[in-house]
């Protein structure tokens, strides 16, 4: 069975970027009817914080994305990580470091000056002698000192790390006895079953340190997916500037979770040329072989298109629900369904649709001088108030009803629609823009129509 996991670190919101490798380990696990874990890393006390790891959770409702089972918190888990050192150095496999952080500098001077790479020195590798006074000792694994470590990654191919030059005897546990981060990271993942790790290529050069704890553990080595990064339009690394921001505020700037996924799904990984994929195709189609071996580019054009296509084709219950947000509660008007086919076909967000419907069932108060200027010249109003009188003979209701009646004024007065369109849409809403004429009268009815009507000619004449 195929096991995932998305191992954020909570010291802020969830990112885009994380949100990605969650996504995409996310599928592979359900692609292969496998579990998705879920681990938060806060073992860095001074820097997470509860927020963050709630902002994390909030963010993976709003996408529908589930984790599999108990969250591993790795603040609970001080004990194991405890045992495992412990076995380390019972087998002789870690071994307890004195150096003094004054010898440690002394060290990487001398190094330095000798034009040679700062490294430890494994002076305590094999110390046999009786151990300084006052000096707490840190905790050091026995990495290899020759060889090569290799890492078969599933995007990148093989990967071959000389061990004399990447790793030294690296610290497993600090002078407090807290574990470090590539220690814990290796340990968790075996002990939560992950066989399977797809994360940011960022991470590659902890990837042969956390496979020394593996071996030194006699664990079993997952796959590991590193992903390239996501990149900005120049080919730097996205940045808060980019967009590259708190996957909560693509919610308030409107995007729907399906635009955002498909959108994040095509960063760094494609099938064929398709561009479209609901949920379940993802999960029927995503395989981590088809990442991309390059960075992937930011592209807000891409996911405003399609943010629109999702808005588009979501039935109008759902999107009545995604306006509840916005404080914009359709559920008792009578119109809705015109209003939101109407608006759904022109909006890129759902913001936008909720700023539009306002634009349209809130009478405007001030008048666009421009638009005013240009649309109620010539004899704009003697048409208006021509219009004025077909509806209060008529009874209209839907939007071709309020058509014909324009059709009527502009056959008896001879001239063209957009001498009654222009002024007519600014009378309604203020201004230039926005859809049909005859819809928008349909969605606020007969009275209101009027209404607008009357108090554009009262305002502007
Ligand atoms: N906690 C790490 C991070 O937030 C991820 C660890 C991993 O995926 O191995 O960057």
């Amino acid at each position: 069975m195929v096991v995932t996991r998305f191992a954020p670190s909570p010291t802020g919101y969830l990112h885009i970027g994380g949100l990605r490798t969650a996504l995409f380990s996310y599928l592979w696990a359900k692609s292969n009817g496998g579990k998705f874990l879920l681990r938060i890393e806060d073992t860095d006390k001074a820097r997470n914080s509860k927020e963050a790891t709630e902002a994390i959770l909030n963010a993976f409702n709003w996408l529908g994305l589930e984790a599999d089972g108990e969250i591993t918190y790795q603040s609970q888990r001080d004990a194991i990580y405890t045992k495992y050192i412990k076995q380390l150095l019972d087998e002789g496999k870690a071994y307890r470091c004195y150096m003094s952080k004054e010898e440690l500098t002394e060290l990487r001077e001398t190094q330095m000056a000798n034009k040679e790479r700062t490294m430890y020195d494994g002076r305590y590798r094999d110390f046999k002698g009786t151990p300084p006074q006052g000096v707490e000792p840190v905790i050091r694994i026995k990495a290899p000192q020759s060889g090569e470590i290799v890492v078969n990654d599933g995007v990148k191919g093989k990967i071959s790390f000389q061990a004399q030059d990447i790793l030294d005897d690296f610290i497993i546990a600090r002078a407090d006895g807290t574990p470090t981060y590539n220690f814990v990271v290796a340990v968790d993942d075996y002990l939560m079953g992950i066989n399977e790790v797809i994360r940011g290529d960022d991470h590659l050069s902890n990837t042969p340190k956390q496979i020394v704890v593996y071996e030194a553990l006699g664990f079993s080595v997952p796959a590991f997916y590193h992903v390239p990064m996501i990149h900005n339009a120049q080919g730097k690394k996205l940045s808060k500037r980019d967009g590259a921001t708190d996957v909560m505020a693509y919610k308030e700037m409107g995007y729907t979770p399906q635009a955002l996924l498909n959108f994040l799904v095509r960063l760094g990984w494609s099938h064929g040329d398709q561009e479209i994929f609901s949920f379940s195709e993802m999960i029927e189609l995503f395989d981590p072989k088809d990442i991309n071996k390059s960075a992937s580019i930011y592209n807000t054009e891409k996911l405003d298109w399609l943010n629109s296509h999702y808005i588009k084709n979501m039935p109008n219950k759902e999107l009545e629900e995604l306006l509840n947000e916005y404080n914009i509660i359709l559920a008792s008007h009578d119109k809705k369904e015109i209003l939101l086919d109407a608006l759904k076909e022109r909006v890129k967000t759902v913001k936008e649709l909720a700023v539009s419907i306002k634009e349209i069932v809130v009478a405007p108060t001030t008048y666009d001088e421009k638009a005013i200027k240009k649309a109620f010249k010539g004899n704009a109003i003697e048409i208006l108030n021509a219009y004025q009188a077909k509806l209060t003979d008529a009874q209209p209701h839907l939007p071709n009803e309020y058509h014909a009646l324009m059709e009527e004024v502009v056959t008896e007065m001879e001239i063209g629609f957009g001498k009654i369109g222009m002024p007519l849409r600014v009378a309604l809403l203020g201004k230039m823009g926005g859809p049909n004429i005859d819809t928008i009268m349909a969605v606020i009815g007969k009275k209101e129509s009027m209404h607008r009507i009357t108090q554009a000619i009262t305002a502007n004449t």
